[in-house]
């Protein structure tokens, strides 16, 4: 018997499932060692019952995606979620401590809250138990393969405990905050993507989401501060991926 494994999406771009979609040279491969029971991008073939593996990608942005993620975890042996939107939030709650949902429908539609079926979007952890992550903005799909090949042995998915800056350094790349003064997040954010924005010359901008610990990074979030960047900077620069982080996520006093 071949596993079964679901992908699905609540509120989002589709752009995991499509990185998935992508890995052309391994795709027959791997929808040939599970039985694939929902897959939105890929087939229109949908059948009921028990998931061995599902993965999920977006946030919960209204009652519908609430609705939907509660009957997948429900019918889940292991849910994973599938990139930042799913894991942090990312673009969609970026702003989610200055502004509320009604003030949004206000701006953006000029209707009253209730005139849509909108929550304020959030990851899916705030609603259900995660086994794993996969993170990116969008998935990276080496990353992603290795995942999946691991769950098919048993296995847990890769784990980055560490930032880009590292694999920045392993590579002997030039650091673009020392000598360009550029304001790299790669101090801050989750390894994985082979430090590939500062090997082209650009700073990170964060599209792995925060570290776990990122706030013990302290010397090398101390470099953008010398570099005249302050903290409001820093976290604008931070949600665009992260979603909703406090204020008091890097510690320290607030700007002037
Ligand atoms: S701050 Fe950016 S450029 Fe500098 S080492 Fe870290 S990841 Fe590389
Ligand atoms: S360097 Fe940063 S922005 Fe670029 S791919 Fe990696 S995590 Fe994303």
């Amino acid at each position: 018997m071949k596993p079964k494994l679901g992908i699905f999406s609540l509120t989002g771009c589709g752009g995991d499932q499509l990185q998935i979609l992508n890995m052309e040279d391994q795709l027959l491969e791997l929808v040939s060692r599970f039985d694939i029971v929902d897959f939105q991008e890929g087939s229109s073939r949908k059948v009921e019952g028990d998931i061995d593996i599902a993965f999920v990608e977006g946030t919960v942005s209204t009652e519908h995606d609430l609705k939907k993620l509660k009957e997948i975890r429900a019918r889940s042996n292991i849910l994973i979620a599938l990139g930042n939107c799913a894991i942090e939030g990312c673009i969609q709650a970026m702003r989610n401590g200055e502004t509320t949902l009604a003030e949004r429908l206000k701006d953006v539609y000029g209707v009253e809250e209730g005139f849509f079926d909108a929550r304020l979007s959030k990851p899916i952890s705030e609603y259900v138990n995660v086994e794993f992550s996969i993170p990116g903005c969008p998935i990276e799909k080496e990353e992603t393969l290795r995942g999946i090949t691991s769950l098919l042995h048993g296995d847990s998915p890769p784990y980055y405990s560490y930032p880009v800056c590292v694999e920045c350094k392993l590579n002997e790349y030039p650091c673009v905050i020392v000598e360009e003064g550029k304001p790299c997040l790669g101090p801050l954010i989750r390894a994985g993507c082979d430090a590939r924005c500062p090997s082209l010359g650009l700073d990170c901008i964060g599209c792995r989401g925060p570290v776990e610990g990122a706030e013990n990074f302290a010397a090398e979030y101390q470099m953008l501060l010398d570099k005249g960047y302050t903290k409001q900077d820093i976290m604008n620069r931070l949600r665009v991926f992260s979603g909703e982080l406090s204020d008091d996520f890097l510690g320290g006093e607030d700007d002037e």
